[in-house]
């Protein structure tokens, strides 16, 4: 966006029409994008040295660079272990210097050529003879010695922080490569700065002593030293949380402030009677949430609420009476799942004990026929269903209700923000509950669902056993059938899960129908078997699935769709075929699917390692083998532990945040410096300041606050329009 108060940035000097022009469209249109755009890295001159001086540095164990270029490259053998090791000898006017890497063979012997001018930086070691050498040593290319100013010829003498930009071969094309941005940067930050405006309250600046926004822009890009870089960062960082928690807060703020019109009537008959005709007593984790949720209903203000708990602790029921007690306050609700299956089962067990009532439940999906589709319309329109569960097709255009009073979302993590707030947004001031079994570090929770209240069921009923989990090859797969077949004997039935991650994925979806065909004709002659993926029609699945769930079919041969939700108790052994493909929520997800009852349940990974080498997509050897000791690490947790919380940590630390809950699907702004698991402590800071302004100055009308106002104006203006509908 363009801001009236800032030159355009063509004026600036060294950018003209050309590079403005790629600068536009990579996003960066003014002043401020231009400053926003940090480094990627920084390369330490700080500490330049000459290889001659290096011995100086071994004993005081500090990391140091030198410039230097490649002069030979060789693999050894490492004597005693007899694994390949890779040399890299490199020479500057003082000597030379041998760089040593145990690992990552493969692709190092393609990095370097002779002659390439690099920049290395490693704490010197030193070899059996006493030379220095640098063990496994960051490097990077250095296009020519005047990397960046031409003043080399002072580099020794001065070093320095020098910042690394991103670039693509588009911006190279016109000069933006690192050194580029470097230039234009410096340049505007030398005759532009006065742009930089203060954007946080000299209060809360003071309160946790940041530096001020105009030098900790600067020291980002041109850091004097790592200290000041610390500062730096920690502010811009600081400046990130804060307005992300800003806006949380005023979404909540939002949802707050509209009252419902009316307050709920909890004493429901029907929720109770529910309660009673259960085999099991609620827990009472079970009976504290219903209480937090009834508490919300007797409110005058709209629930707003999140319900966490484990695979297997029981959030349907919960979810249930909820749905029951607004039926009875004549309102209707719309519950969505994210899988058709999961939509049609929550459908079933709904209705067989309505059956006797007057409550009318109704099921939309995707699929179905015109003629069924027209009634069901009508009757979310007329009122008459009192309620509608279904997929995202809920969401769709032609879904308009009569009276929608709330709203429930099973399996959240699978639906984005905006999803949430399109099906919200069919009511007038509805009350939402979202479930979710994905359990999250509580920084990461109270951004992703800062806006919402949280309930948790922590307790698992009573009756439940450890599941056994097991790793087994694809050669012990006889064994494994026999140990099936023992089960169904006994009256158990049994999941075999073939790994088809995408349901559009061809080649995956005929090898599980093959299996299928193959284990229904020669491994279990005698027993019934049943198929189901994503591609089949709604009502095969609902056959067959009903079937599973009769007992009619003793084992169920399925992909990923029976993942969530999916809850037949008398299921006890899940059978994952090539689990090493499977991600490490998923199949947590799907061992959830047995233990569901009294019964001892069993969990049988089949692991097939060599899948990564028959499939490695253009990998390297060490990246093939880093995916494989995921792999195993993934397995080995499941055996290790049924704690969906270890769980979830060890997967978002293999995965990474970005991967573990893509930003994109929660409706959240991409956040560019700041890390939401690294800097929990300071998220938790720019969060208090941020509900404390909000709750101090909702509107942000006091002087003070202008600055933060008129910052989050400008950058939040398309995420603001995103709330409204979230
Ligand atoms: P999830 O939280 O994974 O959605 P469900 O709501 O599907 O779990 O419940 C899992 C199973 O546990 C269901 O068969 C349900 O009937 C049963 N269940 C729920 N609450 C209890 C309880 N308090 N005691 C025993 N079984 C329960
Ligand atoms: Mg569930």
């Amino acid at each position: 966006m363009i801001s009236n108060s800032q030159p355009p940035l063509q004026y600036i000097k060294g950018v003209g029409p050309k590079r403005a022009e790629a600068l536009s469209n990579i996003g960066i249109r003014s002043m401020n994008d231009l400053f926003s755009y940090f480094p990627r890295g920084y390369l330490d001159r700080s500490q330049i040295v000459r290889i001659a001086d290096l011995s100086k540095y071994v004993e005081k164990e500090e990391a140091v660079t030198i410039f230097a270029e490649v002069y030979r490259q060789e693999a050894r053998r490492v004597r005693r272990s007899n694994k390949l090791m890779f040399l890299l000898t490199v020479k500057d006017d003082s000597g030379f210097l041998a760089c040593i890497w145990f690992e990552g063979f493969y692709w190092l012997k393609e990095a370097f050529e002779v002659g390439e001018l690099l920049a290395l930086s490693s704490v010197p070691a030193l070899d059996k003879l006493g030379r220095p050498q640098f063990i496994h040593p960051q490097f990077d290319r250095l296009k020519s010695v005047e990397e960046d100013e031409p003043d080399w010829g002072k580099l020794f003498n001065t070093g320095g922080i020098i910042p690394k930009y991103r670039s693509s071969a588009e911006l190279e094309k016109v000069g933006l490569d690192s050194r580029g941005f470097r230039r234009i940067i410096r340049n505007a930050l030398d005759h532009r700065s006065s742009v930089i405006e203060e954007i946080v309250s000299s209060d809360i600046v003071q309160r946790h002593s940041l530096c001020d926004e105009r030098s900790a822009i600067r020291s980002i890009h041109f850091p004097a030293d790592f200290q000041e870089l610390g500062k730096a960062q920690r502010r811009l960082k600081f400046d990130e949380l804060f307005f992300l928690q800003l806006m949380l807060a005023l979404r909540k703020r939002g949802a707050q402030q509209h009252l419902r019109g009316m307050t709920y009537h909890v004493e429901s008959v029907l929720a109770r009677n529910l309660v009673d005709s259960l085999p099991f007593q609620l827990t009472a984790a079970q009976k504290r949430v219903l209480q937090e949720i009834t508490g919300d209903l007797k409110s005058p203000y709209p629930m707003n609420r999140l319900l966490q708990g484990d695979v297997g602790s029981g959030k349907t029921i919960v979810a249930l009476c909820t749905a029951l007690i607004a039926v009875e306050n004549g309102l209707q609700v719309a519950f969505m799942a994210p899988t058709e299956i999961l939509a049609e089962q929550h459908f079933h067990t709904l209705q067989s004990f309505l059956n006797n009532t007057p409550v009318n439940i109704r099921l939309l999906l995707g699929g179905q026929k015109k003629i069924l589709r027209t009634d069901i319309l009508e009757d979310i329109r007329n009122g008459a269903a009192n309620i509608v569960i279904g997929t995202h097709a809920l969401i769709e255009e032609q879904v308009e209700f009569a009276k929608l009073g709330l709203v429930m979302v099973d399996e959240q993590h699978r639906f984005g923000v905006l999803q949430r707030g399109l099906l919200r947004g069919k009511g007038l001031n509805t009350d939402v509950l979202v479930m979710t079994a994905t359990p999250i570090p509580r920084t990461l929770a109270m951004t992703l669902y800062g806006d919402l209240e949280v309930s948790l069921i922590d307790e698992l009923p009573a009756n439940r056993r450890i599941i056994r989990t097991a790793i087994r090859s694809e050669s012990q797969k006889d064994k494994v059938y026999q140990f099936v077949k023992e089960e169904i004997n006994r009256g158990r039935q049994a999941y075999i899960v073939f790994p088809l991650i995408e349901e559009s994925d061809k080649i995956d979806l005929k090898s599980a129908v093959k299996e299928f065909e193959s284990l229904q004709k020669n491994i279990f002659p005698g027993t019934n078997l049943g198929l189901l993926h994503g591609r089949l029609k709604p009502e095969i699945k609902e056959d067959v699935m009903q079937k599973f769930k009769r007992g009619e079919i003793q084992i169920l041969v399925s992909t990923t769709v029976i993942e969530v939700g999916i809850d037949i108790p008398n299921a006890t052994v899940m059978i994952i075929e090539n689990a090493e493909r499977f991600g490490l929520s998923q199949l947590h997800q799907l061992r959830g699917r047995v233990g569901r009852g009294a019964d001892q349940s069993y969990c049988i990974l089949i692991a097939n390692y060599g899948w990564f080498d028959a499939h490695k997509k253009g990998l390297e050897a060490a990246e093939v083998r880093e995916e494989k000791e995921h792999a195993r690490t993934r397995l080995e947790t499941m055996v290790q532990t049924s704690d969906g919380f270890k769980i979830a940590e060890v997967d978002l630390k293999l995965r990474g945040p970005g991967e573990f809950f893509g930003t994109k699907q929660s409706g959240l702004p991409a956040l560019r410096i700041a890390n939401l698991i690294d800097d929990a402590e300071l998220l938790l800071l720019a969060r208090k300041e941020a509900f404390d302004l909000i709750q101090n100055d909702p509107h942000l009308r006091h002087e003070s606050h202008a600055c933060i106002r008129k910052h989050f104006e400008e950058e939040f203006k398309d995420i603001l329009e995103l709330g409204k509908i979230g």
